[in-house]
Order: C-alpha cells, then sequence, then structure tokens
C-alpha cells in the first residue's frame, strides 16, 4: 500500500482515470452485477462508532431504509476509515481542521488542562486504505456518514480524500 498521502501530495495518488459522473456507468460490477458503491459501515449498523452504539436515546444510529434502499441498486462495500486506520471501538471522539496547505489534522475532542491528542496518522492511513480497497472494486461513488470527522464529504478526512480521487461522495 503507498504510504501516507496528505495536503499537497493527495495529487501524487491522483492516477485514477476520469471516473466518470454516475456510479450506473460504472464498467466495475460485483458479483451480483450491479455497480459497487462504498458506504459507512456504521450505517449499516454494526456498532464501530467511537462510542460503539447502535442507538442513542432508543434512536436508531444507522440508516436501515436507506441501505435497504442502495441495496436494490448497488452492491455495498462498508468501510470504516478510524478502524481501518487502527483505532479501537469505543475510542475518545476526534474533530477534523485543515492547515494552510489543505493536510488534516485530526485531535481528540474535549480535552482538559491544556492537554492535546492527536490521531491525524490512523485517519489518514484508514482512509488510504479506503481509497485502495474503492480502486480495487472499481467502485465510482460512497455514501458516507455526514458530520464525522473521517467520512464527512466536505470535511472528513476520508471524504475529501475519495473525492480528491474523482471518486463521488455522497451524505448519509
Ligand atoms: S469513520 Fe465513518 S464508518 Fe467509521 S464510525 Fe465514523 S462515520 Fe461510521
Amino acid at each position: 500500500m503507498d504510504t501516507v498521502i496528505i495536503g499537497k501530495r493527495w495529487g501524487e495518488v491522483n492516477n485514477t482515470k476520469a471516473l466518470g459522473s454516475d456510479p450506473d456507468n460504472a464498467k466495475d460490477l460485483g458479483s451480483s452485477g450491479k455497480p459497487v458503491v462504498a458506504i459507512s459501515m456504521c450505517a449499516c449498523g454494526i456498532p464501530c462508532r467511537y462510542h460503539a452504539k447502535t442507538h442513542k436515546m432508543g434512536r436508531r444510529l444507522y440508516k436501515e431504509k436507506k441501505v435497504a434502499k442502495l441495496r436494490e441498486k448497488y452492491e455495498l462495500l462498508p468501510v470504516c476509515p478510524e478502524i481501518m486506520g487502527g483505532l479501537p471501538t469505543p475510542r475518545p471522539a476526534c474533530f477534523t481542521t485543515w492547515d494552510d496547505d489543505g493536510n488534516p489534522i485530526v485531535e481528540v475532542r474535549g480535552l482538559k488542562n491544556g492537554k492535546r491528542e492527536f490521531r491525524t496518522e490512523e485517519y489518514i492511513r484508514g482512509s488510504n486504505w479506503v481509497l485502495w480497497l474503492c480502486k480495487e472494486f472499481g467502485v465510482k461513488a460512497a455514501y458516507l456518514m455526514k458530520d464525522s470527522p473521517a467520512c464527512d464529504a466536505d470535511n472528513g478526512v476520508c471524504g475529501r480524500l475519495l473525492r480528491e480521487n474523482n471518486i463521488i461522495v455522497r451524505k448519509l
């Protein structure tokens, strides 16, 4: 696997061909004959979120109906950049910011006494594995959880990396 790809260096892995704008036009089909799309693993009901829960206040946190609908049309490839980067579950909640060069900085949320801890390396590692899987499976689109420091299409490390590599990221 390629080593860490961040910020300006993301361009170095932009060696995928133009991937088209519609996953339905994908040439790479799964064994079912449907196009393969990536999906956030927690959206499928796996307890891989930082708090290891699938329900909160009696409310389902995963996207049962949306996932069922997507399954009618696509073959789903569940991915979790946080655990694929080696982080345990449960784990501390994090947030992502970006430096001036477009490099992500992932920091543990809510530490006291000015203490700071970072998980940037793990997030980048996991995001690169997701990208690698997407390339292996010919994925042209990903359905990822919004507001996640890893998966969000705009502010997530993985969401941005996939977009930088011409994979459409739709918010779940
Ligand atoms: S990294 Fe993505 S798939 Fe993993 S728990 Fe967070 S939102 Fe879900």
